[in-house]
């Protein structure tokens, strides 16, 4: 019987993540199957029940249960406790896991800048902003700000870190090293044509972060690199949180440049 495994959300649009580890599964001849799984919050318990009894090997967890999903879990990473959210739920022998693979993601995904920058702003204040203040966090990067709409949301999240919290109208006034934009500004649809930051007051070897992944570049990100300077698509992010996701659940890795393209053909379509 082939393993199990499969993604939780509701509600659960279109997901690269069954196409990135179906593939991997294939690729490696490991005898398993990720699926889609719809699942509303109020069949939240008895779902989690089920993992610990049918048994399901692995969970990717999405909105709305990132948070909730924790109260069934025997272990959580220190990583995933100070994000306060889990999207990854693995076995470790016979106790279940959760950890967070976004921050990993984040991590990877600037792995490669050198020098490290020195300050970074981080834009939102939501989910996907904890894991980016908490991946700076991790990789040394000495100042970190996060800045948000509505204040009282980066006030909260800036003091749950202890980084510091920048006004939204001020976002463009200091000379950051490392802009990232965890809103989805930009994004597919009625925001596509929105930027969170002026590429024009980005500093010379400032580099331009985006979380959002659809469209592949955004504005944000199509502007920072006319201006010159470096950018990094959110996909990376996305293909680092599963690659890591993958080796959680099998111990294998999953070939990094296939998977790249696996994702880029499926957003190219
Ligand atoms: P979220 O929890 O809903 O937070 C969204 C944040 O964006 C909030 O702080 C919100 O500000 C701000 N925002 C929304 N609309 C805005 C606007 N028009 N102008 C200014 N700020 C605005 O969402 P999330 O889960 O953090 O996701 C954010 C983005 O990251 C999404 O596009 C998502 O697809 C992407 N994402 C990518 C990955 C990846 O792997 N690459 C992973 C996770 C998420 P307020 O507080 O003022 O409402």
């Amino acid at each position: 019987m082939p393993r199990s495994y499969g993604i939780i959300g509701w509600p659960l649009g279109h997901t690269m993540s069954p196409a990135l580890h179906n593939h991997g599964f294939e690729r490696l001849g490991i005898d398993a199957y990720y699926e889609a799984w719809p699942l509303e919050p109020k069949d939240l318990p008895a779902f989690m029940q089920r993992v610990r009894t049918v048994p399901i090997h692995g969970l990717s967890v999405t909105i709305p249960h990132k948070r909730a999903v924790m109260a069934f879990l025997d272990e959580i990473s220190d990583r995933a406790e100070a994000v306060g959210a889990v999207n990854t739920v693995y076995w470790d022998k016979d106790r279940l896991c959760g950890e967070n693979t976004d921050v990993i993601g984040v991590v990877a995904s600037l792995r490669t800048l050198d020098p490290l920058p020195r300050s970074a702003v981080v834009l939102g204040a939501g989910g996907a902003a904890r894991a980016a203040v908490a991946g700076f966090l991790e990789l040394g990067i000495p100042r970190v700000a996060v800045s948000n709409r509505t204040r009282s949301k980066a006030d909260a999240l800036a003091a749950d870190f202890g980084v510091e919290c920048v006004e939204w109208s001020a976002r463009m006034d200091s000379p950051w090293d490392l802009v990232c934009n965890a809103t989805p500004l930009g994004m597919a649809g009625s925001l596509e044509g929105q930027t969170p930051f002026d590429a024009a007051r980005l500093t010379e070897n400032a580099v331009a972060f985006d979380i959002v992944y659809n469209p592949l570049e955004t504005r944000f990100l199509a502007e920072a690199r006319a201006a010159g300077r470096r950018t990094i698509s959110g996909l990376e992010m996305f293909l680092h949180q599963g690659l890591a996701q993958f080796r959680l659940w099998t111990g294998r890795e999953m070939d990094e440049a296939e998977a790249r393209q696996l994702l880029l053909s499926a957003l190219r379509q």
